[in-house]
């Protein structure tokens, strides 16, 4: 449960909320610019107009990457140490947390996630990210290679130049800076476009990046919607990478344009449908209960790593529905400007009713529901759990991105391994078992970026926010955390001196 500070519990949200203004203008080479489309942002949370933003056209795309491009031609970032960039991102966290009430208020009010769980996002994983990145800007080297005696063989990492970062709404500010961070430490240049959905707080985070010390045109952030900005900024020829993360037809159509122009390296984090596979001797159902609901049904379940397909062993599963039916019911559905409510609506009407007509056509299949459905609010849909679901029916195969978990059983661990491994996603696993045989053995052969072993998302963003994990399948393919993340952003540059022979002939 979160400590909300004394200030924010007096005023109250929704008072801070009329307060607050909205600027969806453009940021390009450190200005907020005008002269471009419009586009309406609702809120989910009253279904009511919060302002309009920019709906960045492909000639505004154009000034925002030739800035960036020219920013990295006079090297006014890349040439500065690695260690002065890190400082400057070091102090960028600072100002993610001095301003969370206000950030976390924006991504709020644009998405619908409670108040709660927006002030954890901004004030502790939004600056832990940035910290890992920053502190890691200056651990990126090349290597030496063993040569003759007369050269010297090494290789350079260099920054690739501009970066065109594409962003979801899910968690607005963490997945700009997960975006944005890696490629900024390294030195390269960046143009973010975030979710047509939520693009308040990553203008926000382009404006503190001013504020910390990072120059004008560095980081550029250009609101619009997919078809028109980011598919003019994905074909633009001076980008030299891009980095997306959203949905996985997003990601094909993102990979094709990529290409379009000319040919270079793509990051696709897309999307998922991760197991949490609970074997007979898994820790007491009362235990694990509230922490299987966890990973399902964070953000509403819309989560790219949620652990959307219950997988448990046949002899545990009536002492385990029965417990997950008992800690369904302690989730406190309701207005997420409330401080008590623990699951809020979903982002939009559109995404309520894609996730309501998932629900639906598994009720056609035969699957039963055990708790959940609509819920009569704005963008209301409540922690779903669905039984008598098979591997065929459409609701175990695709992704919902939403509050939805299925339910279905297994004899042993082959059949474990392979209902897990039965997915054309490859995102992330969670393992419950007391064995550590049967946890190795999992570990080695589910097809998933990310396994958890007796634990939850919190468990790994502790110790594991270094960790790599690349994901598999139609989930896409690129890290994005950890050294890898950063190497990701850097072009190896292979140098060798040769320098003549090193002794003199009279030796
Ligand atoms: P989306 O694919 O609709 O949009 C993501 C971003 O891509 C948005 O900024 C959008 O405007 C842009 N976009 C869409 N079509 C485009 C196109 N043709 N060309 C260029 N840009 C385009 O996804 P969403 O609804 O914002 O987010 C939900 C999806 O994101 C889910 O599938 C979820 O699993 C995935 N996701 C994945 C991760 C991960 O790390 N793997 C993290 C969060 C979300």
């Amino acid at each position: 449960m979160v400590n909300l500070e004394p200030e924010a519990m007096q005023t109250g949200w929704r008072g801070r909320a009329a307060a607050l203004s909205w600027d969806g203008r453009p940021l390009i080479g450190g200005t907020r610019r005008e002269g471009t489309g419009a586009m309406a942002i609702w809120s989910p949370v009253h279904g009511g107009l919060l302002y309009e933003a920019a709906l960045c056209s492909a000639d505004m795309v154009d000034q925002a990457v030739v800035d960036a491009h020219r920013a990295c031609e006079r090297g006014v970032w890349s040439d500065l140490s690695p260690r002065a960039r890190g400082m400057i991102l070091l102090r960028l966290a600072e100002l993610i947390v001095e301003n969370h009430e206000e950030l976390a208020l924006r991504d709020t009010l644009e998405m619908g996630k409670p108040i709660a769980s927006a002030l954890v996002d901004i004030r502790d994983l939004a600056p832990t990210l940035c910290r890992h990145y920053a502190e890691a800007a200056d651990k990126i080297y090349g290597d030496v290679a063993g040569s003759d005696a007369a050269s010297l063989a090494f290789s350079l990492r260099e920054p690739r130049g501009v970066v065109a970062a594409i962003a979801p709404w899910n968690y607005p500010l963490p997945n700009a800076v997960i975006k944005v961070m890696p490629a900024l430490a390294v030195g390269n240049c960046v143009v973010l476009k975030p979710s047509e959905l939520t693009p308040g707080s990553a203008l926000r985070l382009g404006e503190l990046a001013l504020e910390a010390g990072v120059p004008p045109g560095v980081l550029n952030v250009i609101p619009g919607d997919g078809v028109t900005t980011g598919a003019a900024l994905a074909r633009h020829p001076l980008v030299d990478m891009v980095t997306f993360t959203g949905s996985t037809q997003a990601g094909r159509a993102i990979m094709a344009t990529a290409s379009q122009s000319r040919i270079r390296p793509v990051i696709l984090e897309c999307g998922g449908k991760s197991p949490q596979i609970v074997f007979a001797d898994a820790p007491a159902s009362d235990l694990v209960a509230p922490r299987i609901l966890g990973e399902a049904f964070a953000n509403q379940g819309q989560l790219c790593v949620a652990r959307s397909r219950l997988l448990v062993h046949a002899s545990r599963k009536a002492d385990l529905m029965a417990a997950l039916e008992r800690e369904v019911r302690q989730y406190a559905v309701g207005d997420p400007l409330e401080p008590a409510t623990t699951f809020g609506p979903l982002a939009g009407q559109r995404q309520c009713e894609r996730v309501l007509g998932h629900i639906a056509g598994a009720l056609r299949d035969g699957a039963r529901m055990v708790a959940g459905g609509p819920v009569d609010r704005p963008c209301g849909v409540a922690p779903t759990i669905l039984d008598d679901v098979s591997q065929g029916m459409a609701i175990v195969r695709d992704e919902v991105f939403g509050p939805v978990l299925t339910v279905q059983s297994f004899e042993s661990t082959e059949e474990a391994i392979g209902l897990a491994n039965g997915s054309s996603y490859g995102l992330a696993a969670t393992v419950w078992t007391a064995h550590y045989p049967t946890a190795q053995t999992l570990v080695r052969r589910l097809k998933t970026g990310h396994v958890t072993v007796n634990g939850t998302v919190e468990s790994y963003e502790g110790p594991g926010m270094s960790l790599a994990g690349e994901p598999r399948g139609d989930s896409g393919f690129g890290s994005e955390t950890g050294l890898d993340s950063l190497r990701s952003y850097t072009a190896i540059k292979g140098v060798v001196l040769a320098g003549g022979p090193c002794r003199s002939a009279d030796r």
